[in-house]
C-alpha cells in the first residue's frame, strides 16, 4: 500500500489531508515538548504533564506493532466572518472550532471507516501473497507460521501522540509560529487524527515552514502568548497567557491583571489563526456539521442561561468542556470588557449567584461598566430580542 492509495482512501471517508510517518519517536519535536512542559508552558493541564507525557515520547507506546502513523486533516471551516471582523460589544465570541459538532466523534468516525478499508486490503494482500508463495514449485512449508498481522490504533486528540508533529512529518502542512499546523493550500482550520498502524508503508516528506518573516499572529496576540520556545529555536504558546486556555482548560480564577485582555471571547480565541495570511482564502468544509449552531451569541442572554439551558443549548459541541461554572465565569469577564452599562442588571444577577466564582468574576465585571446615564440602565438589544445572531 502506498500513501498515495491511502490518500484516496482517505478521501473517500471525508479527511481533506491525509499523509503517512514512519511510527519512530519524533527526536526534535520530543525535546521541544519535554522543554515546553519544564517551562510550566502547559499550565495546569496535568493530562500534558503527568506520566502520560513520557508515553508521548514514542507512538510504539500506545501500539506496539506500529510501523507507520497515517495521518488525517478535516477541515471544518465554515463561510463566516473571522472574529477580527465581530465588533458589536453585546455580542460574545466562540472558537471556530467549537460550532458545531464535537470532532472526536466525526473525527473517529471516519478513521473507524479507514481503518476498516485498511485492514481489508491488508488482509487480501496477505492471502494473494499466500496464494503467490504456495504456488509450485513453493510448497508454503517454509512459510512463517503467523496470521495476517494488521494492528490498529485510532487517536484523536485523546490518545498523549505528538499529534501536531506527525502531520507536518507525514506531509500535512508545517507548524506556523502560532503553533498551529499550516497546509499550504487549506490554511489550519484542521481537526487532525491519527491511524497508527503495524503496516509498514513509505512515509511522505514534511513540507517546508513557509512563515518565513511574517509575525502577524505574535503581533496579534492580544495577550502576548506567543512566546520564544523554551527549547532555545521557534516559537511557542505560554497556554498560562493564552485565551484558549483560560477560558476552556482553566478551573478556577482567571488571573485579574489578563482578564482585560480576554476582550468578548467566552470559549477559545481564534486571533492567531484569523490573521494568518495563510487563512485568508480558506477552503470551507463541505456538509453541515461544523456549521455555527451558536457563534456569537448575544452576552446578556448567556448571562440568563440555567445548568440546564447550557447544556441543552451546547449539547454535542466542545463548549460543554468549559462546564456551566467556567462559562458564566467567562460571560461574566466579556461583558466587563464590553463596558456596556446595559449589562449593569445581568451582572448584578451573577454576582448574587451562589458560585462564589462566578459571583467574583460577575464583581470585577461591574467595575468595568460605563456609568449609566439617566435614571435606569436600558435594556441590552439582545434581550429584548433573544434570537441569537451569527456575525
Ligand atoms: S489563541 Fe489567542 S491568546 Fe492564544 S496564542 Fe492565539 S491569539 Fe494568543
Ligand atoms: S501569521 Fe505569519 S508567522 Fe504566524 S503562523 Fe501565519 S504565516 Fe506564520
Amino acid at each position: 500500500m502506498t500513501s498515495a492509495e491511502i490518500r484516496e482512501l482517505a478521501r473517500a471517508c471525508g479527511f481533506e489531508l491525509a499523509g503517512v510517518a514512519a511510527a519512530d519517536p519524533p527526536s526534535e519535536d520530543r525535546e521541544r515538548y519535554r522543554a515546553w512542559v519544564e517551562a510550566g508552558f502547559a499550565g495546569g493541564m496535568r493530562y500534558l504533564t503527568d506520566r502520560r507525557a513520557a508515553v508521548r515520547d514514542d507512538p510504539r507506546n500506545l501500539l506496539a506493532s506500529a510501523r507507520s502513523v497515517v495521518c488525517v486533516g478535516k477541515l471544518y471551516n465554515t463561510p463566516r466572518p473571522y472574529s477580527t471582523r465581530h465588533t458589536d460589544p453585546e455580542l460574545a465570541w466562540i472558537s471556530r472550532y467549537a460550532w458545531g459538532e464535537d470532532y472526536h466523534g466525526a473525527v473517529r468516525c471516519g478513521l473507524e471507516r479507514l481503518d476498516g478499508m485498511l485492514r481489508e486490503r491488508a488482509v487480501a494482500g496477505y492471502e494473494s501473497r499466500i496464494a503467490v508463495d504456495t504456488a509450485p514449485p513453493f510448497s508454503g512449508a517454509d512459510l512463517p507460521v503467523c496470521l495476517p498481522g494488521y494492528e490498529s490504533r485510532i487517536a484523536v486528540d485523546t490518545a498523549p501522540l505528538l499529534e501536531r508533529s506527525f502531520a507536518r512529518l507525514a506531509g500535512l502542512g508545517w507548524i506556523g509560529k502560532n503553533t498551529c499546523l499550516i497546509n499550504q493550500g487549506g490554511g489550519s482550520w484542521f481537526f487532525l487524527g491519527e491511524l497508527l498502524v503495524s503496516l509498514d508503508i513509505a512515509p511522505d516528506a514534511p513540507p517546508p515552514d513557509r512563515c518565513g518573516t511574517c509575525r502577524r499572529c505574535i503581533d496579534a496576540c492580544p495577550t502576548a502568548a506567543i512566546v520564544p520556545s523554551p527549547a532555545g529555536t521557534g516559537w511557542a504558546v505560554d497556554s498560562r497567557l493564552c485565551i484558549s486556555y483560560s477560558t476552556v482548560e482553566l478551573r478556577g480564577a482567571i488571573p485579574e491583571e489578563r482578564r482585560a485582555s480576554h476582550g468578548r471571547h467566552v470559549f477559545g480565541c481564534d486571533i492567531c489563526q484569523d490573521v494568518c495570511p495563510w487563512n485568508r482564502r480558506a477552503p470551507v468544509t463541505a456538509g453541515d456539521a461544523f456549521e455555527p449552531r451558536h457563534a456569537a451569541p448575544p452576552l446578556a442572554m448567556l448571562a440568563g442561561i440555567s445548568e440546564a439551558e447550557f447544556r441543552s443549548m451546547f449539547r454535542g459541541t466542545s463548549v460543554t468542556r468549559a462546564r456551566y461554572a467556567g462559562f458564566l465565569r467567562n460571560v461574566a469577564v466579556a461583558m466587563g470588557n464590553s463596558g456596556l452599562p446595559e449589562f449593569r442588571a445581568p451582572l448584578e444577577r451573577l454576582a448574587a449567584s451562589g458560585d462564589p466564582l462566578i459571583a467574583e468574576h460577575a464583581r470585577w465585571a461591574l467595575e468595568k461598566l460605563a456609568p449609566c446615564r439617566g435614571r435606569a440602565c436600558p435594556t441590552p438589544t439582545s434581550q429584548r430580542n433573544p434570537m441569537l445572531r451569527t456575525p
